[in-house]
């Protein structure tokens, strides 16, 4: 299968409300290429520097979506440019894309990424501190960022029905803070899903999902 008929099975079975984020990490630019000229305009990379490389190759009408984890020192390589970082789980990371966006006279649009999975080696907030971030003080002065959402990944698991309990834990969290009313959130996103669950996070309520493999094949 190319990537052109992959991408189009996808985009084909995706309801209107829900945005595709292309994952093409490790994958070289003719890949992303292919993806592009079939229409897709918005591409997902789990590295600063890797994504910055693309992103000066590529046409500048593309979206970056930055989806993994971020360190504080990097994140002025993608400030200039980003559209969304996905990953943003902790206050400090926040104040310095604030710091960074300010300098770049932008504001940056994040999600906050929430841990539901089962496994220690996934990064995220629970819901305490959540609820902690989007209350404190300190939030409130970053003028140069805006929350869209929220962001989560699911135990790697076969278990269709822990994968569905811990989307459908990330759909509720959303639901308890969408009516927020804070000047830097418009709460409208909740990115969750990839190639092997992302049918099953749309019915849980997904409104972005990240897709790499089933679109790029295998890494
Ligand atoms: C790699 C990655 C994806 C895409 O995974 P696939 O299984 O290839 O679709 C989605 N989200 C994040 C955070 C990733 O790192």
């Amino acid at each position: 299968m190319s990537i052109t008929s992959n991408l189009n099975t996808i985009k084909e079975t995706l309801p209107e409300h829900v945005t595709l984020v292309a994952v093409s990490k490790t994958k070289p630019v003719s890949d992303l290429m292919q993806a592009y000229e079939a229409g897709q305009r918005i591409f997902g990379e789990n590295k600063i520097q890797e994504m910055t490389e693309k992103w000066e190759q590529m046409p500048k009408d593309i979206q970056w979506h930055m989806i993994g984890h971020v360190q504080s020192n990097k994140v002025k390589f993608m400030t200039p440019y980003v559209t969304l970082i996905h990953g943003v789980d902790s206050l400090k990371l926040l104040q310095e894309i604030n710091k960074q966006a300010l300098k770049n006279n932008r504001t940056i649009d994040c999600l906050l990424q929430i841990y539901i999975a089962e496994e220690e080696s996934k990064f995220g907030l629970d819901e305490n501190e959540l609820n902690e971030l989007l209350t404190s003080v300190e939030f409130k002065e970053l003028k140069n960022i805006r929350i869209l959402g929220l962001m989560g990944m699911a135990t790697f698991t076969e278990d269709q029905n822990q994968i569905k309990k811990e989307f459908t834990n990330l759909k509720s969290i959303f639901d308890s803070i969408k009516d927020l009313k804070t000047e830097n959130c418009s709460l409208n996103t909740i990115s969750m899903g990839m190639s092997g669950d992302y049918q099953l996070a749309i019915e849980c309520g997904s409104t972005m999902v990240r897709i790499g493999s089933s679109i790029f094949g295998g890494r």
